[in-house]
C-alpha cells in the first residue's frame, strides 16, 4: 500500500532532503585527488550528524546483501555502477565518482546522488554525467499529477538510449517516505501512459544509472554489494527525491549552493 503524504510531511521530507543535499554537496567539495572512499564518509557522517539526522544506509541489509552496510554513503568508482563500500582506496586523476547518500530526520528519508569527475575529466565522461543529470531532469518533469510511472521511465530510458549509453536492468528508483524504500518501483525504461498513476503526495526516489559503452551487462562484485559493468566501462548515477504536488514536482534533495 502506497503512502500519500500531506504538504506537512513532505516540508518534513523537504527538511531531510536538504541534509542529503548538504552531504553532497561536503562530499563533493572534499574529493580530490589523494582523499580516500573512506575520508569521504566521514565527510557524510559528520553532516548528518550536525543536523541530527541518522543514516538509512547504515546498517541496511536488503536480501541481496552478504552483509549490513557499513557506511553513510555508496562511493562507485569508474566502473562501478551503484552499491559501491567506502574503502581505504585513494581517489585518482580522472576517476568518475558516484556518491548516493541518505538522511533520517524526524522519521522522514531523503535520498539523492550525483557523479562527477576527480581532477582532469575525460570529454566522454563529461558527457555521460551530463546525460544522466539531462535523464534526470526530463524524468522530473514526468512527474506530474495526470502522468503514469511509465512516463518517468521512459523519460529516462529516452535520453540515456538517444545518447547510446545502457541501462542496467532491474535496478531503478523508488518510493521514498518514513522508509528508504517504499512502493512503487521507479524504473529507468518503461512506456509512456503506462503503469500506476501519478497523484499529488506520491514522492519518488528517480534514479538514472547509465553505461558508458552502451552494453546494459552488470554483475556483483566479491563483496556482494558493488555493481560493476560487465565489460569495465565506466558507469554515472544521479538521483534526486521528488514529490509529486498539485503545483507540480518539488525536488526535495537540492544541492542548494553555498
Ligand atoms: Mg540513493
Ligand atoms: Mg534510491
Amino acid at each position: 500500500m502506497m503512502e500519500l503524504k500531506t504538504a506537512t510531511s513532505i516540508d518534513a521530507m523537504h527538511e531531510a532532503g536538504r541534509v542529503v543535499g548538504r552531504a553532497l554537496t561536503a562530499v563533493q567539495n572534499a574529493a580530490r585527488v589523494g582523499v580516500s572512499l573512506l575520508e569521504l564518509d566521514e565527510v557524510a557522517r559528520e553532516v548528518l550528524r550536525e543536523a541530527g539526522a541518522s543514516s538509512p544506509f547504515l546498517g541496511y541489509r536488503p536480501s541481496f546483501a552478504p552483509t549490513p552496510f557499513p557506511a553513510v554513503i555508496c562511493a562507485s568508482v569508474n566502473d562501478a555502477i551503484v552499491h559501491g563500500i567506502p574503502t581505504g582506496y585513494r581517489l585518482r586523476d580522472g576517476d568518475l565518482l558516484s556518491v548516493d547518500c541518505g538522511a533520517e530526520l524526524d522519521g522522514w528519508v531523503g535520498d539523492s546522488a550525483i557523479s562527477f569527475v576527480v581532477g582532469r575529466p575525460r570529454p566522454a565522461d563529461l558527457r555521460l554525467v551530463e546525460t544522466a543529470e539531462r535523464a534526470l531532469a526530463a524524468a522530473v518533469e514526468a512527474a506530474v499529477a495526470g502522468n503514469r510511472i511509465g512516463d518517468i521511465a521512459h523519460a529516462v530510458g529516452r535520453v540515456c538510449r538517444t545518447a547510446g549509453f545502457g541501462i542496467p536492468q532491474g535496478f531503478g528508483g523508488h518510493g521514498v517516505g518514513r522508509r528508504m524504500h517504499e512502493e512503487p518501483e521507479v524504473p529507468n525504461e518503461g512506456r509512456p501512459g503506462r503503469g500506476l498513476p501519478l497523484r499529488p503526495g506520491m514522492v519518488l526516489a528517480i534514479e538514472p544509472m547509465l553505461i558508458a559503452s552502451g552494453k546494459d551487462g552488470y554483475h556483483a562484485a566479491e563483496d556482494g554489494w558493488t555493481l560493476r559493468t560487465d565489460d569495465g566501462s565506466r558507469a554515472a548515477h544521479v538521483e534526486h527525491t521528488v514529490a509529486i504536488t498539485e503545483s507540480g514536482p518539488r525536488i526535495l534533495t537540492a544541492r542548494e549552493t553555498a
